[in-house]
């Protein structure tokens, strides 16, 4: 089981300000859960320390049945698209891909099965001998999901992973995303100021201001509220 709880959650940065005030979610196996709200509301705040980027200041937070608050980002099973990619340019797309499984010392028959497995539902096939200066932004977005999708994690957390494409691409991999999260029923926590881009994937829709839980819900509990 992959669910993600979040308990009392506080953020106090150093030199005093309280980026979280206190925040409870649950989140169950499998589920998509979408943090919205305007800039600076502390989205990226929280879902930097799910991942283990930031330390908590209080409460407690839980993915499966594990207190992940003092586990190395690396032994908490998820992975992470970022915004800007984060590829790696003088490698390939391949390499890209294989690189994480292979610090892990994983075998490399099993590397290429996932690898390949990825390129195929992801639609990057016939780019993976390319670097990422020969890919458009679209397909850089694929090869960044691909990355995460080849660790097999139990959580996929995204931080504002369509935000640097333009309007049309950002619609059609929105669409990709969906069908993506049907097909691998990952649990995600997936971050965005885009309210239709929140609306559209989230099963359960968080919506934060001032670094307080405004509400919570389905989008429809949301936004007919
Ligand atoms: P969001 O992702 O919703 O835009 P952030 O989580 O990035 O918001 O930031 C929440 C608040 O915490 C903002 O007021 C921001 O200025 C502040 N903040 C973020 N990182 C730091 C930091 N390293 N030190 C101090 N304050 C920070
Ligand atoms: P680079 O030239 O980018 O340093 P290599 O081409 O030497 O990387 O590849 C490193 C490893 O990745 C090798 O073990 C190679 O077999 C494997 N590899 C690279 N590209 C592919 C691919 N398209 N399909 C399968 N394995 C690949």
């Amino acid at each position: 089981m992959a669910n993600v709880t979040l308990r009392n959650v506080r953020k106090t940065y150093p030199g005093g300000f309280e980026a979280i005030k206190g925040i409870d979610v649950a989140i169950g196996d499998g589920q998509f859960c979408v943090l919205v709200g305007p800039s600076g509301c502390g989205k990226s705040t929280l879902l930097r320390m799910v991942a283990g980027l930031e330390t908590i200041s209080s409460g407690e937070i839980e993915i499966g049945e594990r207190v992940v608050n003092t586990i190395e980002p690396a032994d908490r099973d998820i992975a992470m698209v970022f915004q800007n990619y984060a590829l790696y340019p003088h490698m390939t797309v391949y390499n890209n891909m294989a690189y994480g499984l292979r610090n892990r010392g994983m075998p490399k028959p099993e590397i290429e099965q996932r690898v390949r497995e990825a390129a195929r539902i992801l639609e990057i096939e016939a780019l993976l001998d390319r670097k990422p200066r020969q890919l458009s932004g679209g397909q850089r977005q694929r090869v960044a999901m691909g990355r995460a999708i080849v660790r097999q994690p139990k959580v996929f957390l995204f931080d504002e992973p369509l935000s640097n494409l333009d309007a049309k691409l950002r619609i059609a991999m929105r669409v990709e995303i969906r069908k993506l999260q049907r097909r691998l029923a990952t649990t995600s926590i997936y971050v965005t100021h885009d309210q239709l881009e929140a609306m559209t994937l989230a099963d359960i829709l968080v919506v934060m201001n001032g670094g307080v839980v405004e509400q919570i819900g389905s989008p429809l509990e949301v936004y007919h509220r």
